[in-house]
């Protein structure tokens, strides 16, 4: 047996010291906006290297305000991968916006740089490309082609907690990133948060005045502002998890390293490539395979659990009809979706379970080689 995720076992690692920070903030007597929030926004902006955090509700409201903090809105264009999580999309259009997707690369699941001059035009304001996956976006030519145009760079770092790209930390490498702390994040609060990064001292500034009804005194408000401020439970909570985050994607990648080799040259199965220079955090490790659904039931049967990320396109989501962006506009995003299955991975996973995920994995692709 083996679960997808084992979130309850990842987060039983820390009852004691989750105690602890409930504890405080009981004793502190201050829920919103207090000590534990500023502990976690320095703690977490030092192991990224960025000088500020913003810890704000969630990971799609990092992205809005941020896009929001720029002035984005109707009429302007913002480019998106076209194979991203909606949530993504969902940023740009809450702002008013038109998403501009561009596939990934030819065998990969990041936005393709040598795609993305086509798609500027003197609408576009801003490019956010996604470390999909926990796999750092092919940054140098994304940031080149956004100074030649005079665009902002937005990171969508919500599956990339603690990468690195050339030796520096994804939410260091665009003009801002927004980060998720879902449950089921690598790094992931008890319940919803999220937070911004940045070298900018004026946006870092903006951001923290729009989290919080756009006031910087209380019951003064210079802009109409949100509210969506990373409460202070989960920045105490999200304090115990942050110094396991570097071992947790170490044994992620050492669980990526196990299924590259022992699934390396099967039939019909293709793994996942790091770029070189990048040190992916294997948020998701995901395969592709013509018989996906084959495959997860075989998985299935043997109670190993998988997941499929994602199984519709953004521009096929009924959401999005009305952008007019038809089957067969991104064969290559929509390829993906059709073939994509997400293996199991986690802090908590052991060899053992990682080999016999291995095993079975073996069986199935050579049955079905065998069959077709
Ligand atoms: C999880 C996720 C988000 C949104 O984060 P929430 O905290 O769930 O709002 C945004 N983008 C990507 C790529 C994600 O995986």
């Amino acid at each position: 047996m083996t679960k997808f995720l084992d979130l309850g076992t990842i987060n039983l690692r820390q009852r004691q010291a989750f105690h602890d920070a409930l504890d405080r903030v009981l004793d502190s007597g201050w829920y919103v906006l207090g000590q534990e929030v500023e502990s976690f926004e320095r703690e977490f902006a030092a192991l990224c290297g960025a000088r500020h955090c913003v810890g704000v509700g969630n990971g799609l409201d990092a992205l809005i305000l941020v896009l929001r903090a720029w002035g984005i809105g109707p009429g302007d264009e913002v480019i998106v991968p076209a194979n991203t999580y909606i949530a993504t999309w969902l940023a740009v259009t809450h702002t008013g916006a038109t998403p501009v997707p561009v596939e990934p690369t030819a065998g990969g699941y990041n936005l393709d740089p040598a795609l993305l001059r086509p798609a500027i035009t003197a609408r576009t304001r801003a490019i956010l490309p996604v470390h999909l996956y926990g796999e750092p976006a092919d940054m140098d030519p994304i940031m080149a082609i956004a100074k030649a145009h005079g665009l902002k760079v937005l990171e969508d770092a919500a599956q990339a907690h603690g990468a690195r790209r050339q030796g520096r930390r994804v939410g260091t490498l665009g003009d801002a990133a927004g980060f998720s702390f879902y449950p089921g994040k690598n790094l992931g609060a008890l319940g919803d948060g999220g937070a911004v990064t940045t070298d900018d001292d004026a946006l870092a500034d903006r951001l923290r005045t729009l989290r919080n009804y756009g006031s910087r005194l209380k019951y003064h408000n210079e802009v109409a502002g949100f509210n969506s401020r990373l409460d202070e439970l989960q920045a105490a909570f999200l304090r115990a998890k942050l110094p396991l985050l570097d071992g947790d994607n170490a044994h992620r990648r050492e669980i990526a390293g196990c299924y590259l080799d022992g699934l390396r040259g099967l039939p019909g199965l293709e793994l996942p490539a790091a770029a070189a220079g990048t040190e992916p955090v294997w948020h998701l490790f995901v395969v592709r395979h013509a018989r996906r659904d084959a495959l997860a039931a075989r998985l299935a049967a043997a109670g190993i659990g998988t997941m499929i990320h994602y199984p519709v396109a953004p521009h096929l989501q009924p959401a999005y009809a009305h952008l007019g962006l038809a089957a067969g506009r991104f064969p290559r995003s929509e390829a993906l979706h059709a073939q994509v299955l997400s293996l199991p991975i986690g802090p908590t996973q052991d060899l053992a379970q990682t080999r016999e995920v291995i095993a079975v994995l073996r069986r199935a692709c050579t049955e079905l080689d065998a069959a077709a």
